[in-house]
C-alpha cells in the first residue's frame, strides 16, 4: 500500500546554486556599484550562455515572455501567425501584444508539437510567420516547418522555453528557424530567477533587440524607436552564472529520476511516458505521462486529484488550451472541432514531480500510488 508523503512533493523545485558563491557574486556587484544596464555580470553570462548554447547571436532579457514579445516585434511581423494551442499562455500572448492574430494549428498526437502536415492549409495571404513550441523540450519537425516557410516566405520562430540544451542529431536546437526564445524562469532547468534570451540568425537583430529592450535609447542624445524595459539586472545575471555551473550535474540527476519513472511505470496499462525520439537529446525540463482513460480505468483528472491526497502535486501542463481563451472565441481556427489532437492531449497529460533532488525512492512510491489507482478493464468477452 502506498503511503502519504510527510512533506508535499511539488512538480519542480528551483535549481539553487551554492549560497556562499552567490554571496560572493553579490559582493562583487555591490563593489562595482552597477546594479543593472548591462554590467559585468550580464556580459559574462551572455558570453558563457552563448558558448553553452552554441549560438552566434544572442540577447538576454528580463524574462522569456518579453524576449519573445520583442523578438516578434524586431522581425516586424504583421497579420497572421500560425501557432499551437498546446502551450503556455505566454506564447500566444506575445502575439496578442504585437497585434498579430494567432491561427491555431492542431498538434501531432505523439510529440504534442505543432503538426507540420497541417500548417500549409492554414496559410493565407496575411500569414507572415510560424510560431512553434518545442513542447517539453522535444524538437518540432524543424525540417518540414522550414520547407513550408521557405516555400511561402514565412519567418519561423520557436518558443524554446523548455528546450535549454535540447539537441537534434547533435545540433543545438536554437540553430533552427529564424529565432528561438529560452526562458530562465525559476521553474525552468536553467534559471536566473526570472530571465530569458533570444538566439537568432540575422546579425542585424543584435542592434535592434538591444534598442527594444532598453526604451529605444541609442545614446544620451537619441531615442530611435519605441522600446520597452526588458533588461536583466546584475544580481540575477550573477545568480545565473552560478546556476550555470550546476546545470550539468542537475541533468545527470534528472536522467536517473527519468529512468526510475520509466522503469516503474512501464508495465501499467494506459500510462504512456513521453520519451525523446531517435536523434534527440532531452532538455530534462519535464517528465510527462499520458493517461488513456479507457485503458487505465481512471481519468487524468482523477489521478491528478488522488495524487494530492498523498501529498503529491503533479501539474496539468498545459491546461487549458490557449485556443479556449475567451478572447479567441470568434477565431475560426480556435474551434475545438479543428483541434482534435490538442483537445485529447489536454485531457490526458500530467507532468510528474521532476527535479534532481527528488529521491529515487520517492519516484518508486509515486509510481506505486499510480499502480494502485489502476482499474482493470473488463475485456469484451467478459461483458
Ligand atoms: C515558461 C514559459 C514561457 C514564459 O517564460 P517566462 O520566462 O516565464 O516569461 C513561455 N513559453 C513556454 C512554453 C513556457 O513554458
Amino acid at each position: 500500500m502506498a503511503k502519504v508523503f510527510q512533506q508535499p512533493i511539488h512538480v519542480t523545485r528551483p535549481l539553487l546554486p551554492d549560497f556562499e558563491k552567490v554571496t560572493d557574486r553579490l559582493k562583487t556587484v555591490w563593489e562595482s556599484k552597477q546594479l543593472t544596464n548591462f554590467g559585468a555580470q550580464h556580459d559574462e553570462l551572455s558570453t558563457k550562455l552563448q558558448r553553452y548554447l552554441e549560438s552566434d547571436h544572442m540577447s538576454i532579457f528580463s524574462n522569456g515572455t518579453l524576449a519573445l514579445l520583442l523578438g516578434l516585434r524586431a522581425l516586424e511581423l504583421t497579420g497572421e501567425v500560425i501557432t499551437t494551442p498546446f502551450t503556455f499562455p505566454a506564447t500566444v500572448q506575445a502575439l496578442d501584444w504585437n497585434n498579430l492574430t494567432p491561427v491555431f494549428c492542431d498538434i501531432d498526437p505523439t510529440t504534442f508539437n505543432i503538426d507540420a502536415d497541417k500548417i500549409e492549409s492554414l496559410i493565407t495571404d496575411k500569414t507572415t510567420a510560424i510560431l512553434a513550441v518545442h513542447v517539453f523540450g522535444n524538437p518540432c519537425d524543424v525540417e518540414k516547418i522550414q520547407a513550408i516557410a521557405d516555400k511561402h516566405h514565412l519567418k519561423v520562430i520557436y518558443d524554446g522555453a523548455h528546450a535549454f540544451g535540447s539537441k537534434l542529431n547533435g545540433l543545438p536546437i536554437s540553430g533552427f528557424g529564424d529565432m528561438t526564445m529560452f526562458s530562465f524562469h525559476a521553474t525552468k532547468l536553467f534559471n536566473t530567477i526570472e530571465g530569458g534570451a533570444l538566439i537568432y540568425r540575422d546579425p542585424a537583430l543584435d542592434k535592434r533587440l538591444g534598442l527594444l529592450r532598453n526604451f529605444g535609447i541609442l545614446n544620451t542624445e537619441e531615442v530611435v524607436l519605441s522600446g520597452l524595459n526588458a533588461k536583466l539586472n546584475e544580481l540575477q545575471a550573477g545568480v545565473g552564472l552560478e546556476v550555470l555551473k550546476v546545470v550539468e550535474d542537475e541533468r545527470l540527476k534528472r536522467h536517473a529520476v527519468k529512468k526510475a519513472y520509466e522503469e516503474h511505470l512501464a508495465a501499467i496499462e494506459g500510462i504512456r511516458v513521453l520519451t525523446t525520439l531517435e536523434g534527440e537529446s532531452s532538455s530534462y525540463q519535464y517528465f510527462v505521462i499520458r493517461i488513456d482513460e479507457t485503458l487505465f480505468g481512471q481519468s487524468r483528472d482523477y489521478v491528478h486529484k488522488e495524487l494530492q491526497k498523498y501529498n503529491v502535486f503533479a501539474r496539468k501542463y498545459f491546461y487549458p488550451l490557449c485556443s479556449d481563451f475567451e478572447w479567441y472565441n470568434e477565431l475560426p481556427s480556435a474551434h475545438p472541432e479543428n483541434l482534435p489532437n490538442a483537445q485529447r492531449a489536454v485531457q490526458q497529460v500530467l507532468a510528474m514531480p521532476y527535479y534532481g533532488a527528488l529521491p529515487i525512492q520517492s519516484v518508486v512510491e509515486i509510481c506505486t500510488i499510480i499502480r494502485e489507482l489502476y482499474v482493470k478493464q473488463k475485456s469484451l468477452s467478459q461483458l
